[in-house]
């Protein structure tokens, strides 16, 4: 398996030469594009790593299972669902995904920005801070690692520059969809995009939804298995973005990208992975990061179909 890594390093190394990191939230334009980080961790225990493994990025858009499965646990999956449908959108992330008829919560899905930001509203807290704090606290719980934290300089970048999201959150806001202040729910939003996390933090987080919602360490049950089959499901079929179908072809596995370079990857019952290489193809996904999820999944047998 080592030497599996290591070759995948080698081969998809190129690929970051094929992709930009993302420039819309200004701090993310600082990344290099030349990185490439791979974790593994495996239902025996073993795990894998290789190139910038160690390095940090932001959380952006793989904070959206986390979201969707801390909306799961505070509220049931029917409220979740009355306020969020489950249909991919096969549109890019930040899709005003609007027609002449009203906006109705089947329009939603909980990956794209929309359906994220009013996924928020669902979290409980008595303030918005404190439905952060909270969210922080359990991606900390789901990765095993208490250091993770927020990265203040991209969180107000994204912060001072996010107008395309403040015009989805208005236009929520609009169809009656978002009863809470736009500013403070985005400010959640902005910070839950903000988490700072690396490969190895996104492998272990996948690993607790292959494992049907069960830690590895601890044996801890932290969320139950029909809500790592709710999670998986979304994330099979709209997961990345635009690109999940052909994403689901080549890899075939549960996944979520980032625009901070992330992507992790389910393969369920057998294995977390963490992938981090910022330079990002039209839709916003790490190009040698699915490099090297569809030669894995190829020389592994990964494919759930
Ligand atoms: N914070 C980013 C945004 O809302 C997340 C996008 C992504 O990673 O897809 O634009």
């Amino acid at each position: 398996m080592e030497e599996l890594l290591d070759a995948l390093l080698r081969e998809c190394q190129p690929y970051t030469a094929h992709g930009k990191v993302a420039t819309y939230i200004p701090e993310l334009a600082k990344g290099d594009p030349s990185d490439l980080g791979i974790y593994v961790l495996r239902s025996d225990g073993r795990h894998y790593q290789a190139g910038s493994y160690r390095k940090h990025f932001t959380i952006q858009s793989v904070v959206k299972p986390i979201l969707l499965l801390l909306a799961l646990l505070d509220n049931g999956e029917e409220v979740v669902r009355a306020k969020v449908g489950v249909e991919a959108t096969g549109k890019p992330f930040d899709a005003i995904n609007v027609t002449d008829s009203p906006l109705l919560s089947a329009h939603l899905n909980p990956m794209v920005n929309m359906g994220a930001i009013a996924i928020c509203t669902l979290i409980h807290g008595s303030s918005y801070e404190e439905r952060f704090q909270r969210l922080l606290n359990f991606t900390r719980q789901l990765a095993g690692n208490p250091e993770i934290d927020l990265d203040e300089a991209v969180y107000l970048s994204e912060k001072r520059t996010g107008s395309k999201n403040r015009a989805l959150a208005f236009l929520l806001k609009s169809y009656g969809m978002l009863e809470d202040g736009v500013e403070e729910v985005l400010d959640c939003y902005f910070k839950a995009c903000s988490i700072r996390v690396n490969s190895k933090d996104l492998a272990n987080i996948a690993f607790v939804l292959a494992n049907h919602g069960k830690a590895l360490q601890s044996d801890e049950q932290l969320f139950p298995p029909e809500y790592a089959r709710y999670v998986n499901a979304i994330m099979m079929t709209c997961g990345m973005y635009d690109g999940s179908g052909d994403f689901a072809i080549r890899v075939g596995i549960p996944a979520k990208s980032g625009v901070g370079g992330g992507i992790m990857g389910v393969v369920p019952t057998r294995m977390g992975v963490g992938i981090f290489a910022p330079a990002l193809d039209e839709k916003g996904n790490s190009v040698a990061g699915i490099q090297v999820l569809e030669r894995l999944s190829r020389r592994m047998y990964l494919s759930i179909f």
